[in-house]
């Protein structure tokens, strides 16, 4: 089956290994075969905080990353919330399609709202993911390849799709959502890894930084190392992280560390990272940021082409 393949990511900070394992693979393996669209969520930004502060440096690096991971220009069309304001009007009649309970009871959304940086909690933090139904319908998106915390916001795009299909007729498809290898990584501190909540090793990070991030990772007390998902889960998440950068079992790598201790698997962990990252961030210090933007203003260019035909059909369907 053709996929349409939609996905995304809010310009909060440079890339990390939770969106490699968790979605960027996927788009890279998705682009041979299907047609890719990614998002920079630039007005997503400002869900969790006042202002989107240095939003161009964080493009910039966003789209270096793309780049870098080997997202190719020629296959995706790279594009950004602020440059197409047809998915603004999109929201409209969706916000329609859900209601107040369903908003509220997102799970996503309230854990973001604990980590907010925010004294009170915008309505945007509470209607972006029906933002995110538009940006995935106005493409008729049939794919998504997310985290594990994106499950909630696609099951309100399916909600949107099937009710404005039950409403107006046929125009959008149920997209369905695509997991990674790893659906929620851990940071450094045991909490889902995050741009913005300083626990995240970025894919650009220098193997210095690497080294000095994965020496302060949290661990526990037994000195032998053990496998335990459930009941260690920091040290399964750094045997996890090095399980995925160098192909092997977790299990496998815990065993052959054994007595070495937390710093035998550090060690460990800082070559299998810096290892599995150097081609990423070679090909990174290749890419230029003005061919870089280009790629982004045309990419906006033919996403705009297709949202103002999906939103005519919508008009249409709705009887405006
Ligand atoms: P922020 O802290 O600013 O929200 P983030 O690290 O959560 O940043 P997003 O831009 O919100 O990144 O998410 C982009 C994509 O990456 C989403 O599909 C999300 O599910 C996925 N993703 C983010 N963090 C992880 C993680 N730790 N493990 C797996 N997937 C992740
Ligand atoms: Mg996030």
């Amino acid at each position: 089956m053709n996929h349409t393949v939609l996905t995304g990511d809010r310009p909060t900070g440079p890339l990390h290994l939770g969106h490699y394992f968790g979605t960027l693979a996927n788009r890279v393996r998705l682009q041979d075969l299907h047609q890719v669209f990614v998002l920079v969520a630039d007005y997503q930004v400002i869900i969790d905080r006042d202002l989107p502060g240095g939003i161009q440096a964080n493009i910039d690096d966003l789209l270096l990353d793309y780049l870098a991971v080997g997202l190719d220009p020629r296959k995706v069309t790279i594009f950004q919330h602020s440059a197409i304001p047809e998915l603004n009007q999109l929201l409209l009649p969706f916000l329609s399609l859900v209601s107040v309970a369903e908003l509220q009871r997102n799970p996503t959304v309230k854990d973001e709202i604990a980590h907010s940086s925010q004294a009170a909690v915008s309505g945007l933090m509470f209607t972006y993911p029906v933002h995110q139904a538009a940006d995935i319908l106005f493409c008729k998106g049939t794919l998504v390849p997310v985290g594990k915390d994106q499950l909630p916001h696609v099951e309100v795009t399916r909600l949107v799709a099937r009710r404005f299909n039950e409403r107006y007729g046929t125009v959008f498809p149920v997209p369905e959502a695509m997991m990674g290898d790893a659906p929620l990584l851990s940071g450094l501190d045991g909490g889902k890894m995050s741009k913005s909540r300083g626990n995240a090793i970025a894919l650009k990070a220098s193997e210095d930084e690497t080294a000095a991030l994965i020496r302060a990772a949290r661990t526990d007390a037994d000195r032998h190392i053990t496998y335990e998902p459930e009941s260690r889960p920091e040290v399964a998440n750094l045997l996890l992280l090095a399980g995925l950068c160098t192909g092997r079992a977790p299990e496998e790598i815990a065993e052959e560390i054994g007595d070495g201790g937390a710093a035998r698997l550090k060690g460990m962990l800082t070559e299998a990272v810096n290892e599995f990252l150097r081609p990423i961030r070679k090909r990174r210090s290749e890419v230029d940021v003005a061919e870089a933007r280009r790629v982004l203003h045309e990419g906006n260019a033919r996403a705009r082409e297709l949202a103002v035909r999906t939103l005519a059909e919508v008009r249409q369907a709705m009887g405006f």
